[in-house]
């Protein structure tokens, strides 16, 4: 499975992919995806919580990585939804696939560290993981956030050339650890499978098909009704925000500037939207002036570890 890497070059950040986006290498898109990840939610941390009318009244558009926010963050500083991706990124790193505890023990380690930001439900599944040992919440049908979805990308890198169904299972392990929700499920599995399409160079028509088999699932994600304005948390709000942004802008920088616009839960929008269109675009595509702006360490690990899983030739069989 591994893959050369020698057509990536980190320090190459001005190249725009060229006129068939089809061409752009595998390696090109998962560091994309990653890269994406954190710059956008860089970006959006700084209008979290914040109304487009709010936005507008103080940065007119926001269009640059300037920290701020409610959290008070560094310009180019990320939150959870990256840090728990790196966590759960060298789980699965070390494991050679995702394995519940040793998901658990990495997301419980990262709570050690006293993250800025740390979701109720997030927190709630560690704080049960480490009085109970177990690696799975029950069932819970008011807990559809957006806390296992916005941290799955490496899911996806680890396991783009697996199957649906081995997807599905080991994205449930690494999910369940903290949100144990059908209509959860069903919004990160979808994610899954937009992601891998575009590593493999699928068409924006493809992504719109799976995107569509999802409101055909669940009619909630339907997206093609009213703009989606201050999304919550709730995975179906933050999903309806990230496509409606994605499918009505044709580039990147286009895309994740009219996400993390829409204000609510932007720095997650702003992650989720920054996955897939640095998956569909490539690395390339992602502006120069967003990758400078961010935290030199986070890029430089978000870079080695898209990588890393790439080539990973991840376990399929998960033993626990
Ligand atoms: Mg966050």
């Amino acid at each position: 499975m591994a893959q050369p890497i020698s057509d990536y070059d980190p320090t190459d950040d001005g190249i725009r992919p060229g006129p068939d986006e089809s061409v752009v290498p595998l390696t090109r898109r998962v560091v994309g995806a990653y890269l994406g990840l954190a710059v956008g939610d860089a970006l959006g941390a700084t209008t979290e919580f914040m109304t487009p009318s709010e936005i507008r009244h103080q940065y007119g558009v926001h269009d640059r990585i300037r920290g701020g926010g409610w959290l008070k963050l560094k310009p180019g500083a990320v939150t959870d939804d990256t840090e728990m991706s790196l966590a759960l990124g060298d789980a699965i790193i070390a494991k050679c696939g995702v394995q519940a505890d040793a998901v658990a023990d990495a997301f419980s380690n990262w709570m050690r560290t006293k993250p800025v930001d740390i979701g109720n439900t997030v927190r709630r599944g560690i704080v049960r993981y480490r009085s109970s040992g177990v690696t799975e919440m029950p069932e819970n049908e008011h807990d559809a956030g957006n806390g296992a979805c916005m941290r799955s990308l490496p899911v996806a890198i680890a396991y783009w050339n697996a199957s649906p169904e081995q997807r599905r299972v080991v994205s449930r392990l690494q999910s369940h650890v903290t949100h144990n929700n059908p209509q959860a499920d069903a919004g990160t599995e979808c994610l899954l499978e937009m992601l891998v399409a575009a590593f493999h160079g699928d068409s924006k028509a493809r992504l719109r098909e799976l995107a569509d088999g999802l409101v055909a699932h669940d009619a909630s994600y339907r997206f093609d009704v009213r703009r989606a304005e201050n999304p919550s948390g709730w995975i179906v709000e933050t999903l309806r925000t990230v496509f409606q942004a994605f499918f009505t802008n044709d580039c990147f920088e286009s895309i994740l500037t009219d996400v993390v616009n829409r204000g609510g839960d932007a720095d997650t929008t702003g992650a989720i939207a920054g996955m897939l269109a640095g998956a569909h675009f490539g690395a390339g595509a992602i502006p120069a002036h967003w990758l400078k702006a961010l935290d030199a360490d986070v890029r430089r690990r978000c870079e080695d570890q898209a990588l890393t899983l790439m080539q990973l030739d991840a376990d399929i069989r998960p033993d626990s």
